[in-house]
């Protein structure tokens, strides 16, 4: 309740901050968690859903072909991801004559984005953080002069060496067979479970307190078995 509480009018960059410091050892200090990279971030995401709702995560999705809404079971060990390529501190690439020294995107790039801005512009802000040094024939550039294929080059090798950041889940559908991938973004799929619960556990210390005069602390603290035994009593 208490990360519910913290996480909810945070944005998402954010919240996965906040989950993110349940999931680790108190030890672990907060700035390190924002440097994970953003697969790092998910996996460990990944690993503290497990912990709490169980290995199998259900969804619904439409068929873009037929608009039939069909329901999806997936296993969490099905959607865990291993980089092909070990993940270090920077990169380098090297392409036509350009040449480009870059890192991962962390939880703190994220922040730093604007959610009310277009993607162009927040992919750009990105690029500009994550990209230390840019070279075109030897001579130095910023990386906003970065021709559009480099930057796609880039982006492929942090999704090789970051897989865990981008899921996709590949979808068939029953009543017209057409195939297709929809992305699985952990945390707002986590925290849709959060919220859920959270919301439904309020409810259930609502109906309790108001039958029963009992205190919020005192209901939480129950046995989820218990505290559904007086539900049934309250509202057979
Ligand atoms: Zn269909």
């Amino acid at each position: 309740m208490t990360v519910w509480e913290q996480g909810v009018s945070q944005p998402w960059a954010q919240r996965a901050l906040v989950l993110l410091a349940v999931a680790c050892a108190e030890d672990e200090k907060a700035d390190r968690l924002a440097q994970l990279s953003i697969g790092q971030r998910d996996a460990c995401l990944l690993a503290l859903r497990e912990k709490i709702f169980g290995p199998q995560l259900a969804g619904v999705a439409s068929c873009p072909a037929c608009g039939e809404v069909l329901e999806f079971g997936i296993k969490a060990a099905e959607i865990r991801a291993t980089p092909t390529v070990v993940p270090t501190e920077t990169m380098d690439l090297s392409h036509t004559d350009y040449e480009v020294r870059f890192r991962l995107p962390n939880s703190l790039d994220m922040t730093s984005l604007d959610p009310k801005a277009d993607n162009r512009t927040n992919r750009q802000r990105l690029l500009t953080r994550c990209v230390l040094v840019a070279r075109r024939a030897g001579a130095e550039i910023t990386p906003d002069e970065l021709p559009p294929e480099v930057v796609a080059a880039i982006a492929e090798r942090m999704t090789e060496a970051d897989p865990q950041a981008e899921v996709q889940l590949a979808l068939a559908c029953p009543k017209c067979a057409h195939h297709w991938q929809v992305p699985l973004d952990i945390l707002s799929f986590f925290w849709s479970e959060i919220n859920a619960w959270a919301i439904r556990l309020l409810h259930d210390v609502h109906v309790l307190a108001s039958a029963y005069g009992w205190r919020e602390a005192d209901i939480l603290a129950m046995s989820p078995k218990r505290r559904q035994a007086y539900l049934e009593l309250v509202q057979p």
